[in-house]
């Protein structure tokens, strides 16, 4: 018998947002087992997606079999003679990168959210079935997806319904689909073809600029970890885009990345030099991009492989998405997409977010890394207190990091060499049988390997420490300086605001600062300051006609009860300004990092 997991996939009822799926499998005369993932690879939290099965069924041949219910995830079929056939719908209208979606105007889904996983068969080749909507009004969909088209008959064509195949259960669910009217452009990097469908309306958009655009990108990402054989880690990928009134998000795959955006994102033809969107959405293009390398294929060894009934934690999430967030913006400067000045705006934004926020000094990024599944992605009013981001003070972290192996070898190595080296251990064979991944405690030994430098101590300071970064020292490496404004003269509350309404509400109050000493609180509406109307729009200009140190009354709403505080006005967070510094060595240390500036006489 074939041993292997047949599975269809029907789009049912879009006007329901309902996938049918069936799963045929051989029993064996044993009870099988099977399961959707709690959660998806490349986002930590735990979604549950067996919530959407509505109606799910099973059969042997023609006769119906009894299917139990073992937990919030799992059912078990009866053993039987020869196959059994899952017949199930899911429920698919998330529009996010993480699940599934589905109505009339197109599909998209991730395997996690719609394939079950026969357990214990997990390494059982997989074979789609993926059909084409029979009404007629949708007869024009095509599909978008990096997973490999079947050979022989009815095997699918690039961008056709029909059979598809997978080595694996984790290679089928790490190949996300979109099924509709997508534009459709392509371009070569590193020797492979890379498809760009975007999804939804965006009036005049420039796809062949697009296109441009990120194979520099690609083929910089591809530069650094292949610089003598240029060769891409894929033969073929594909960017899934969507573009949507007001969004933003990503997901990494092995082949493929789902992006999420805002139409204003994309580039019309009218657009001349980047703007602050479009770079923000090729900086997320690039991000996921580096993914390609730095977790789908160098991942951390408790992913290897992924518990995806259950959290799976790691204190490597700062090595994973932190340096992935420092190389993002970094190969847009190196592939010409951000002149320096414009690099250096970003990184000074990082620099300034990890800064004003307290819990820098309380939880460490290894810390956040092992609690990312209730901590990170589960964020409150109390996060900016307690939670640190293993994204942006990840990507500080890399810099740190980076600029420490340059200085102490003269400018020899860098952090590009701890990637490679990575890279050729770990990641370039992991999915030609050999996987393996980067142990907890493995990472000052790569880097010493690969450079020759002990990053013992600066890893403990770093990473596992909540001591300050040494930033001003590694921007002196690179050759930049980075000024701190005194925090001084302006006045200020220490709360994050939001606007509910017409509301002015404490989103989070700061940790120590006036708002919360004063006995304010997140969720407090504040109404007036010295007996004057306050809102969103007119506080910075009210708080500036005082001093720091200067008392004031507040009156708020805590639910709906009046309130009146008497707040001492603190001092305003330092702003961070980052800046070429002057100089020959200077401009040799900035180019041997960034590569040449692209524009050297353009202002940012
Ligand atoms: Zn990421």
């Amino acid at each position: 018998m074939n041993q292997s997991v047949r599975y269809s996939l029907e789009v049912f009822r879009p006007e329901a947002h309902l996938y049918r799926v069936t799963l045929t499998v051989p029993s064996d005369g044993v009870a099988l087992r099977f399961a959707l993932p709690a959660w998806i690879p490349g986002s930590y939290l735990i979604r549950d997606f067996a919530r959407h099965v509505v109606r799910i069924e099973a059969r042997a041949g023609q006769r119906p079999v009894k299917l139990s219910k073992l937990d919030k995830h799992t059912w078990e079929a009866p053993a039987v003679r020869g196959e059994i056939t899952l017949d199930y719908e899911v429920y698919a209208w998330d529009l996010s990168v993480r699940a599934a979606h589905l109505d009339r105007s197109h599909g998209f889904f991730n395997g996690t959210s719609v394939f079950l996983r026969v357990l214990g068969r997990e390494d059982w080749p997989c074979e789609l079935d993926l059909r084409a909507p029979a009404d007629p009004e949708l007869a024009d969909w095509r599909v978008a997806t990096a997973l490999t088209g079947a050979r022989g008959a009815g095997g699918a064509r690039r961008y056709g319904f029909g059979r598809y195949v997978a080595q694996d259960y984790d290679e089928l669910i790490d190949h996300p689909v979109e099924m509709g009217r997508f534009a459709l452009a392509h371009f070569d990097a590193g020797g492979a073809t890379h498809d760009v469908a975007v999804t939804g309306t965006v009036p005049n958009l420039d796809l062949p600029r697009l296109c441009r655009d990120l194979a520099q990108v690609c083929a910089a990402q591809v530069r650094l970890f292949e610089p003598r054989s240029r060769r891409a880690p894929v033969d073929r990928y594909v960017f899934l885009v969507t573009a949507v009134g007001d969004g933003y998000g990503g997901l990494e795959h092995r082949a493929s990345t789902a992006l999420l955006c805002s139409r204003r994102d994309l580039p019309t033809k009218t657009l001349e030099a980047p703007d602050e969107a479009y770079r923000g959405f090729l900086g997320l293009a690039s991000h996921e991009y580096f993914h390609t390398w730095n977790v789908k294929r160098i991942k951390p060894a408790a992913f290897v492989p992924y518990p995806l009934d259950r959290e799976c934690h790691t204190g490597l999430l700062w090595i994973f998405e932190g340096f992935t967030s420092y190389y993002d913006d970094l190969m847009l400067a190196r592939s010409g997409l951000l002149s320096h000045a414009q690099y250096l705006q970003h990184l000074g934004k990082t620099v300034q977010e990890v800064m004003r926020a307290p819990s820098r000094l309380r939880q460490s990024v290894a810390q956040s890394s092992f609690d990312a599944w209730t901590k990170y992605y589960r964020p409150d009013e109390n996060t900016p207190n307690e939670v640190v981001s293993y994204y942006a003070k990840g990507a500080l972290v890399a810099f740190c990091l980076d600029m420490r192996l340059r200085a102490a070898t003269g400018g020899k190595r860098s952090l590009d060499d701890v990637m490679r080296h990575l890279w050729r251990t770990l990641g370039r064979e992991f999915y030609q049988g050999r996987p393996r991944g980067l142990a907890e405690d493995a990472f000052v030994d790569a880097a010493r390997a690969a450079t020759g430098v002990d990053l013992k101590r600066d890893v403990a300071d770093f990473a596992y420490s909540t001591k300050p970064l040494p930033l001003a020292e590694a921007f002196g490496t690179a050759g930049c300086v980075l000024a701190a404004t005194p925090a001084s003269l302006q006045a200020e509350l220490g709360i994050k605001p939001k606007s509910q309404g017409s509301e002015l509400v404490i989103g989070t109050a700061y940790d120590g600062a006036a708002a919360m000493q004063a006995g304010l609180s997140a969720g407090d509406a504040l109404v007036a300051i010295d007996g004057l109307r306050i809102d969103a729009k007119n506080l910075g200009e009210v708080l500036g006609r005082y001093r720091p140190g200067e008392t004031v009354r507040v009156h708020a709403f805590r639910r709906d009860e009046l309130r009146e505080y008497s707040v001492r006005l603190g001092h305003a967070a330092a702003n961070y300004t980052l800046t070429p510094a002057d100089g020959g060595p200077a401009l040799t240390a900035r180019r041997q990092w960034l590569g040449k500036d692209a524009w050297p006489n353009r202002k940012a």
